[in-house]
């Protein structure tokens, strides 16, 4: 049983409970489905606590949730967001199962596409706050971002106030794919989806779907190798 930490925003979340439960059935066949414990939090909350650079705070909130599904019974937990793997390592030194970590995991399967330079989008706190380079080069990955701040915005307001509020428009989709034709001139030999929501929206198979590799290494850790 895997404990998942979502809502933040639904939206992916439910994209979560879908793969997960796609991939189990794929694997175990019939009426198999994931045994999974979902903690969803009200993401109102969690906007202002970012806004306010509370990450402290956040790390206790998480923390606790994590504890509270570990109690429950989950052998593993995953934080169902990049942004907030910001206090990654403050939730995991809270509970005593591990945390499937969505940074790893996309390094993973990164490094087995020969990816050593990567383009990543997402929040700007992802983009922007280091932690995310940091890790990756744990991985021997270099992360290129957005050059320009006004692309990092519109990629940030593009995800908090359209993808996490359920809206697709056309027009983003264009300013997300010239943001990813720029990282690509720049040397991207690949582009991470570092958000869960952008999948929802730039939909190809050639880019880094974190909310999938993350899913898919959750079913993996729940199955082994079948
Ligand atoms: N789901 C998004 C992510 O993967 C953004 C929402 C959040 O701030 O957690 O980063």
């Amino acid at each position: 049983m895997i404990g998942l930490i979502g809502g933040m925003s639904w939206e992916s979340t439910v994209e979560y409970y879908r793969i997960m439960n796609e991939l189990v059935k794929e694997k175990l066949g019939g009426w198999h489905s994931a045994r999974l414990l979902l903690y969803s939090v009200d993401f109102d909350e969690i906007v202002k606590l970012q806004k306010a650079g509370e990450w402290k705070r956040m790390g206790e909130i998480l923390g606790e949730i994590a504890k509270t599904l570990e109690n429950a019974g989950a052998k593993a937990v995953l934080i169902c967001t990049n942004t907030m793997h910001k206090v990654a390592d403050d939730v995991q030194n809270r509970i005593n199962v591990p945390l499937i970590n969505i940074v790893d995991a996309t390094a993973e399967v990164l490094k087995k596409d020969g990816v050593k330079r990567a383009g990543l989008l997402g929040t700007k706190f992802t983009m922007e706050d280091g932690f995310y380079q940091e890790r990756m080069k744990r991985h021997g990955i270099e992360i290129i971002i957005p050059e320009k701040e006004e692309d990092r915005n519109a990629v940030h307001s593009i995800i908090f106030d359209e993808l996490c509020l359920g809206i697709f428009k056309e027009e983003s989709e264009k300013r997300l794919r010239d943001i990813v034709d720029e990282l690509k001139k720049r040397g991207a030999e690949g582009i991470i989806l570092g958000c869960t929501e952008l999948p929802l929206i730039l939909k190809d198979d050639e880019f880094y779907d974190t909310t999938r590799i993350h899913a898919e290494a959750a079913v993996q850790f729940m199955l082994g190798n079948i």
